[in-house]
């Protein structure tokens, strides 16, 4: 049975006391005991910026890449061996905006990762630049009249695309978060969980603001309905927290290719011989006719 103990790593916590990113922390903990996890099992990967740093304070496989850059990661871990439950933690600036089209591809993709995105709507660890989902008109440090364009809509595009699990979570719900990942990572194939997350040192809103906004979905709300999902997203009086969106089951990227090893990781697979490799490659190394 894994423990809250065997995730416990030795990593000086580097955030401000009282971020609610220590609350995201405590619930991905949580949430990877209560799947009965051991850290040899899990990888977590990231990009930069102050949610990337989340895989250093747990002992267990991480990876920590270059800025945007923890999906296609991510997705090459997942096909190097499929047996690792494979979860991404990282920023919305690292996801949304550097890593943009990694994002937007693997929406299309739907390979069996665990996407968590901490939200606080600008670049904190560089001191609170506007990012894709800064509100229009907020006034950050490079922004002194105000942000001239909307925010990005993630959720909507995760909807609209077929993403098979939407939820959004909030840091100061940790305990629901905790049932929102374990869930996410149950679920076969893409799962995005976006979370919002207050910034106590730049943000322009107290944390009781955001707890009056951010409110489970009510009772009976059906997430089978794509309409609904949009307009649950789209609301502007509150943030509605919970599963949004499940599609129905569609292709996992890669599964076909991972029956096709027996689920085994490359690294337990034998090298083909020198004489079958190259045969496989030799129609790529002919020279075209002509050429020098
Ligand atoms: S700057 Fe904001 S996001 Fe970064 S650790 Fe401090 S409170 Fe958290």
């Amino acid at each position: 049975m894994a423990t809250l103990e065997e995730y416990k790593s030795g990593a000086e916590i580097q955030w401000c006391p009282g971020c609610p990113n220590h609350l995201i922390l405590k619930a991905v903990k949580s949430a990877l005991v209560d799947l009965d996890l051991s850290p040899h099992e899990v990888c977590l990967v990231s990009g930069i910026g102050q949610a990337a740093k989340l895989p250093h304070y747990l002992e267990c496989n991480f990876f920590n890449g270059l800025h945007g850059r923890a999906l296609p990661v991510a997705l090459g871990i997942l096909a190097a061996n499929p047996r690792l439950t494979t979860l991404v933690t990282t920023g919305e600036g690292d996801c949304y905006g550097e890593g943009g089209n990694h994002f937007i591809h693997t929406l299309r993709r739907n390979p069996n990762l665990t996407l968590i995105v901490h939200n606080n709507s600008f670049y904190a660890l560089t001191k609170g630049q506007a990012s894709p989902t800064t509100p229009l008109g907020e006034i950050r440090s490079l922004h002194p009249k105000g942000v001239p364009m909307p925010p990005l809509k993630v959720l909507e595009i995760a909807v609209i695309q077929g993403c098979g699990f939407v939820a959004r979570g909030f840091a100061g719900d940790p305990e629901q978060l905790r049932g929102l990942i374990a869930e996410g990572v149950r679920h076969r194939g893409l799962s995005l969980i976006d979370v919002i997350q207050p910034c106590i040192t730049w943000g322009k809103k107290p944390l009781d603001w955001y707890r009056e906004k951010a409110v489970p979905l009510p009772a009976g709300y059906d997430s089978s309905d794509r309409f609904g999902a949009l307009r649950a997203i789209g609301e502007n009086e509150r943030f509605y927290t919970g599963v949004l969106y499940r599609s129905p089951q569609k292709p996992v990227f890669g599964e076909a290719f991972h029956r096709l090893m027996n689920n085994v990781p490359l690294t337990g697979l034998e090298p083909p011989d020198e004489k079958t490799l190259r045969e496989v490659l030799a129609p790529f190394c002919k020279r075209p006719p002509g050429s020098v």
